[in-house]
């Protein structure tokens, strides 16, 4: 297996997209089969060696990034299968955890199929979005990562090389669940008894539910329990044709009015995404768009799944419930064809662009939210985070998936100052988002940034609940430490 320390060859390693820019460790390991991470782990205990598990370093919250401790590459265990049908009689394909996502879709659309989750970013690794429980604007209509996979393989903290196909293995009625493994032997832990968020998307600390499955521990684990390897995804047929438009509103409540219609399927329409940008984001993409309308208070991207046949009706559906809210229908986007579509997404991935460019020319990084609240809550969370933005003069913007309830508040300070009120405010977004029944992270997860505040959101027994259930699985602490649970937890 080769094994790089020359500071100049592992330099990437020590970042993600999270600003974080402490991370050192002494080398890192890039297994080419499961074997291999096997054989790594197998040293952990005996040599104590402590382990971070790489993706490709997007991930905003430090989760990959290692504190002394050596980093496992995913990167060698790219192999993506062709879409067959498992004994479940589903079309599933069989992937490495190593395998970029954009290829696994591309892969998938070549023979007829689609992977659903679309996490804005493509550029991640398919074990990492796992890991991590990703989702994107198409998880308004399919969910999050989760309702997507058959199975994975996981090696555990002890080497062990554990297949989990759901089902397999579930808690029974009283919350235990148990496997036995050649050398972790017995693994028996409680379900945790907190209660999840009623959000529509969730993904903050270990997974509960009663009878759960033992796959929904590990995905959006974020690496705490084990390194997954392989990964069997849930594949859909690709729709013939899908209907995408952006759509600009004068006033922010007639657009929240055009979502609330949408997702009631007003008129007939049947959305598979709902995208929201605010005045500000527009102001950011006029740079390279100059068309879009000067008045705008903000725009929805949507789509929808059709046929040919029906596509001229779906049309007519949804332009009948843009005029009922007094959206700007003639100033509107629509695209009906592959290219437009393209283009269409490229306007979507400008935002990031270009205020990644403004920020280069700051010196300060931007104070970024995560957090989702139940649909009734979405514009008290809304509008508490503009008002506060406005009063104290920040330059912001609020993007995303408006469909699911979660839209990004990014805070873009200009100096110092701004920085640490906006940072010190972060504070009060998450007591906001909580007080209304949120979470703290809906998709990027908690990783080393936000573990503090999963504490917040569990309270010391939901922490504690994690902390017993990661040490049954890694006795010896070698797998992702500082992830998610706050270290000192493991003390006790
Ligand atoms: C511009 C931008 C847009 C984004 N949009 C979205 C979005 O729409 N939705 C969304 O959900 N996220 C989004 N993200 C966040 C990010 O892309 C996802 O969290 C993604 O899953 C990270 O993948 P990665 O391969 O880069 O992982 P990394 O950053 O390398 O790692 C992320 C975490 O996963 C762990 N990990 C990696 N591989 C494994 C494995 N095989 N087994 C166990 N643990 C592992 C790592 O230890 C780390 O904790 C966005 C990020 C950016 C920069």
């Amino acid at each position: 297996m080769i094994y790089k320390d020359d500071p100049a060859l592992i330099r990437d390693f020590l970042r993600d997209t999270s600003n974080i820019k402490s991370g050192h460790t002494p080398g890192v390991y890039f297994p080419e089969n499961i074997e291999e991470v096997s054989a790594l782990l197998r040293q952990g205990p005996s040599s104590g060696k402590r382990f971070v598990i790489a993706g490709n370093g997007t991930g905003t919250t430090g989760g990959r990034i290692p504190f002394g401790d050596l980093v496992i590459a995913m990167e060698k265990l790219n192999r993506i299968d062709a879409p067959m049908q498992n004994a479940d009689n589903q079309t599933v394909m069989t992937v490495c955890a190593g395998a970029l996502l954009e290829d696994i879709q591309k892969t998938a659309e070549r023979f007829g199929w689609l992977y659903p989750p679309d996490p804005t970013e493509t550029l991640c690794f398919i074990g990492s979005t796992i890991a991590n429980n990703s989702s994107g604007a198409r998880t308004y209509k399919y969910g999050p990562t989760r309702n997507h996979i058959a199975r994975i393989t996981v090696v555990l903290a002890s080497g062990d090389i554990l297949d989990i196909p759901r089902g397999k293995y579930c808690a029974g009625k009283d919350g235990r669940l148990s496997i036995d493994m050649p050398l972790a032997h017995k693994i028996e832990f409680n379900v945790p008894g907190y209660t999840l968020p009623l959000t529509s998307k969730h993904n903050a600390g270990y997974f509960s539910a009663d009878e759960m499955d033992l796959i929904d521990l590990f995905i959006g684990s974020e690496g705490t329990l084990g390194v997954i390897v392989e990964a069997d995804l849930l594949l859909v047929p690709v729709p013939e044709k899908i209907i995408s438009c952006i759509v600009y509103f004068q006033t922010l409540e007639d657009l929240f009015l055009f979502v609330d219609q949408a997702k009631k399927n007003s008129f007939g329409v049947d959305p598979r995404a709902l995208e929201f940008f605010d005045r500000n984001s527009l102001d950011f993409l006029r740079e390279v768009y100059p068309e879009i309308p000067a008045g705008a208070a903000g725009a929805v991207f949507f789509e929808q799944e059709t046929t040919m046949q029906e596509e001229d009706d779906n049309l007519e559906k949804w332009v009948e419930l843009m005029e009922s809210v007094n959206a700007l229908t003639e100033e509107s986007w629509i695209a009906l064809d592959v290219d437009e579509q393209r283009a269409m997404r490229t306007f979507r991935h400008e935002l990031p662009l270009q205020v990644n460019e403004w920020l280069s020319k700051q010196s300060e990084s931007k104070i970024s939210t995560d957090m989702a609240v139940p649909d009734s809550s979405f514009t008290e969370l809304f509008h508490f985070y503009r008002d506060t933005c406005e009063k104290h003069g920040f330059r912001y913007i609020i993007f995303g998936h408006i469909g699911n309830a979660h839209v990004h508040l990014n805070i873009l300070p200009s100096n110092h100052e701004e920085f640490k009120t906006a940072k010190a405010l972060y504070h009060d977004f998450v007591e906001k988002a909580l007080e209304l029944g949120g979470t703290l992270s809906a998709e990027h997860g908690i990783g080393k940034l936000k573990s503090e505040y999963l504490v917040r959101m569990f309270g010391t027994k939901g922490i504690n609940e994690m902390a017993r259930i990661k040490k049954t699985f890694d006795p010896h602490l070698v797998l992702n430490i500082g992830n998610l649970i706050p270290e000192h937890y493991f003390k006790t």
